[in-house]
């Protein structure tokens, strides 16, 4: 269980998250980063949707 930082609505991430991965809040639809795996820790995702690396 996590918290989000944009609404404060319990997030249950029940599977195994890897630090770097995105999730989204199904209470705000905020896009929110893992920072940290162990305990769980979220942070708001950069808007960066666009990735044209290639
Ligand atoms: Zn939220």
């Amino acid at each position: 269980m996590a918290n989000c930082p944009e609404c404060d609505a319990s997030i249950d991430l029940g599977y195994d998250v890897v630090e770097g991965e995105i999730v989204e809040c199904e209470d705000c639809g905020a896009d929110l980063e893992v920072v940290s795996a162990n305990p769980i820790e979220l942070n708001l995702a950069p808007e960066e949707e666009e990735d044209w690396g290639e």
